[in-house]
């Protein structure tokens, strides 16, 4: 026992500790290795963080480790670094920092070296037509007769194990290892570049990233980022380097993954969450020994480990999905700047709208800032036109004027795209008998009116109500739908221009697999078309025959309480506005509203992204508002408000903070029900990060005591993103 190693192992629980075993001589165990520990009164496998001198535990009292698994799955010291910076950073439990970064095939103990079993037909085999008093052993026999298969498929196949023991036994069959030895490192390969002129700010900024550090790439849609990825990327892949490339939620779609294939021809490893178990696994598993150039995923991928790391990429870096909105509620973004300074590489962070936060780093010299202000000779830029609503007669929510154009423009042969992110067919459901409004039971929101389902739909929690004929408050059965959806948008679009094909494309029409593959592929074919969407249009796709964009609903941005609102919009209207008048084509952009005359409006479309971003950072530096000051949540949820509101008060009150940290509330979540459940927030804010790190973790030491605890839900936010 003396001899023994103690370590720490973090373990799947929710609790934010590491606890200690001790791993006998003869079993061999290292920071990064998954062993399997007795924890409470079961198995699990948890990961060792460290190796200790002592414990702080009785000797007696320290378990040992039942089992080291093998080391091919060992964490590498970069994501082992990592993670724990998370827990940390986060005030996540390491343990379920690591249940999130890890394929859960590691923690099932997998060995990507174990090598596969195949089941055979052998020689000796019968001809299975002559079996037909046999028909088991016939169909196993049948199934071998078009080559090997796994102990999956025969499971799949619902073949007994006693029928393949009958047949082992008569040798007409046998089992063959197929062994899974990696390959080595990629193969370094140039790429197949297109014969376009690099622009002269394009060929600056693939000069200028080169060293290791964090780079701002701030370009208008359409002026060549990703080709300044591709060139970096080449430069670092020729060298045999591999290329981590984040992409927003929405962005991983066919086309991105195509154009990273029909450049370069070294192995690639997509990370998406349709994947089995198994592939990601194995994706993790290549791209850590090296046999992948390329690792493209959405938010999860940041743990993805590199042998040979050559960069890192965050396309649309102001992109809110790289969030984690629950559970382990890390910023994809923060943390690959982080690991690239822990891999002494660059980090470039992409994006034509960069986030305040970003803009703000390059101000301090964090960062360092890289512009394309030019689309490439021959792209024209997009002009916008803000049309004031205030005083003109809308026809289901259209102006005169743009009805005009959208015509003028499809009769043209072009495309048009109408944005407008609320999907359903009307927001508002109203009894015009005594103004009742449709509500959600469960939320404080209202219901939204879904046509093709005859449906009202909380879009907060799902819930749905059929009634859609009478008014639940008087009875009476004058009710109506206001305001505009997509699927209204699409109604009002196919009456005014019927002879055109209308494609709308958010959540609902998306639903099946496959549906926006085919959707895009029509809108790619190039004839004149209708184009109604939400963000999930807006986002990752380039429409190059769209030469008129109109914004039909953007108000509530510009009296939204969320503080962030309004750098939100300006990123969407930019980000939308964008995908006009890509190829040859000039575009223009109508944004219909009521707001026609803020003068944030109209400094984004004079002045450009830069300007406004300036300005929305001088009055944050003036409020002390992030990224002038640093905040985090403590939500408390529960089925009654007083019990959350109380939970919280209690961590609240407990004691004062430190003078540098501001605690406010406990105040209600800007949605206070939803799913029936009632939210509060305590909110702490400080300009000391390090302050308030550790105000955070005192008072969640005072949450994890109190014995209503158990009674609300609560969880932790670092750096929110909303107060939601
Ligand atoms: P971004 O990522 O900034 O939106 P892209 O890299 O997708 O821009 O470039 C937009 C379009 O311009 C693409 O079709 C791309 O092939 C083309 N392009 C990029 N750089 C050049 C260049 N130097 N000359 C001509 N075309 C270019
Ligand atoms: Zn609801
Ligand atoms: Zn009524």
């Amino acid at each position: 026992m003396e001899s023994d190693l103690i370590v720490s192992v973090a373990v799947p629980t929710p609790l934010r500790q590491t606890f200690d075993y001790r791993v006998k001589s003869g079993l061999e165990a290292r920071v990064g290795s998954r062993v399997r520990v007795p924890f409470r009164n079961r198995q699990v496998t948890g990961i060792l963080v460290a190796i200790r001198d002592s414990s702080a535990l009785a000797p007696e009292k320290i378990r040992p480790v039942s089992n080291v698994y093998d080391s091919t799955g060992d964490i590498p010291p970069s994501i082992m670094r990592l993670c724990l910076w998370a827990a940390d950073y986060y005030a996540h439990p390491p343990g379920e920092v690591f249940v999130a970064a890890l394929p859960p095939l590691l923690r099932k103990g997998w060995n990507p070296l174990e090598p596969a079993r195949y089941l055979h037909k052998s020689d000796t085999a019968p001809d299975p037509e002559t079996l037909s008093r046999a028909p088991a052993q016939r169909g196993l026999l049948n199934l071998l007769q078009s080559g090997p298969v796994s102990a999956g498929d025969l499971e799949q196949a619902e073949i007994s194990s006693r029928t393949v023991k009958t047949l082992t036994d008569k040798q007409w069959i046998h089992w063959e290892e197929i062994s899974a030895a990696p390959r080595g490192r990629f193969e370094p390969a140039p790429a197949n570049a297109p014969a376009l002129e690099l622009t002269a700010e394009q060929s600056l900024a693939i000069e200028t990233i080169a060293a290791p550090a964090t780079y701002l790439l701030q370009g208008i849609t359409g002026s060549g980022k990703t080709e300044v990825y591709l060139r970096v990327m080449d430069r670092l892949l020729q060298a045999g380097q591999q290329i981590l490339v984040l992409v927003p939620e929405i962005g991983l779609t066919p086309q991105t993954i195509d154009r990273f294939r029909e450049r370069f021809s070294v192995p690639i490893a997509i990370m998406h969450s349709s994947l089995t178990e198994k592939e990601r696994a194995e994706n993790w598993y290549r791209a850590k020994e090296g046999q992948v150039g390329i690792i493209i995923g959405t938010r999860s991928a940041i743990f993805t480990p590199m042998a040979y790391p050559g960069a890192i990429i965050v396309d649309e870096e102001h992109d809110s999905s790289y969030k984690q909105q629950d559970g382990f509620r890390y910023s994809a973004r923060d943390m690959a700047v982080l690991r690239g300074r822990y891999e002494g590489i660059p980090v470039i962070l992409g994006s034509a709208t960069p986030s305040l936060e970003s803009l703000h780093n390059v101000e301090t010299g964090k960062y360092r800032l890289v512009e394309l202000n030019d689309r490439p000779p021959g792209a024209a830029r997009e002009t916008y036109d803000v049309i004031d609503v205030r005083h003109l007669e809308l026809y289901e929510g259209f102006t005169r004027s743009l009805r005009r154009k959208i015509g003028e423009q499809l009769t043209s042969g072009n495309q048009v795209l109408l944005f407008l992110n609320r999907r359903g067919f009307a927001p508002v459901m109203i009894c015009n008998a005594c103004q009742w409004i449709a509500h959600c039971r469960r939320c404080d929101a209202r219901l939204t009116y879904h046509l093709s389902i005859r449906t009202l739909v909380c879009h907060h929690c799902g819930a749905m109500s059929h009634n859609i004929i009478s008014c639940q408050s008087c009875g009476s059965n004058e009710i109506s739908a206001i305001g505009q959806g997509t699927q209204r948008i699409e109604k009002t679009l196919r009456e005014l221009f019927p002879e055109f094909p209308v494609i709308r494309i958010d959540r609902d029409s998306t639903r099946r697999k496959g549906t926006m593959e085919d959707y895009v592929a029509a809108i790619h074919s190039g004839e004149p078309a209708l184009l109604v969407g939400t963000q999930m249009l807006a986002k990752g796709h380039h429409f190059p025959n769209v030469t008129l964009v109109a914004m039909l609903e953007i108000d509530s941005g510009f009296y939204s309480s969320d503080f962030r609102a309004i750098e939100k919009l300006g990123q969407l209207i930019l980000q939308v506005g964008g995908r006009a008048g890509r190829a040859d084509k000039p575009g223009q952009v109508v944004i219909q509203t009521a707001f026609a005359s803020h003068p944030l409006l109209k400094m984004l479309i004079a002045e450009g992204f830069s300007k406004f971003a300036k300005t929305l950072l001088d009055e944050r530096r003036q409020l002390e508002l992030p990224p002038y000051s640093f905040t985090c949540l403590i939500r408390a949820e529960s089925g009654s408000a007083e019990a959350a509101r109380r939970f919280l008060e209690t961590i609240a009150r407990k004691r004062r903070p430190d003078p540098s940290v501001v605690l406010s509330g406990p105040i209600p979540a800007l949605m206070e029900r939803k799913a029936g459940r009632f939210r509060q927030i305590l909110l702490l804010s400080s300009t000391e990060r390090v302050h308030l790190h550790q105000e955070l973790m005192r008072r969640i030491r005072i949450a994890e005591s109190l014995p209503e605890a158990k009674k609300v839900r609560w969880s932790v936010d670092v750096d929110p993103s909303d107060l939601f």
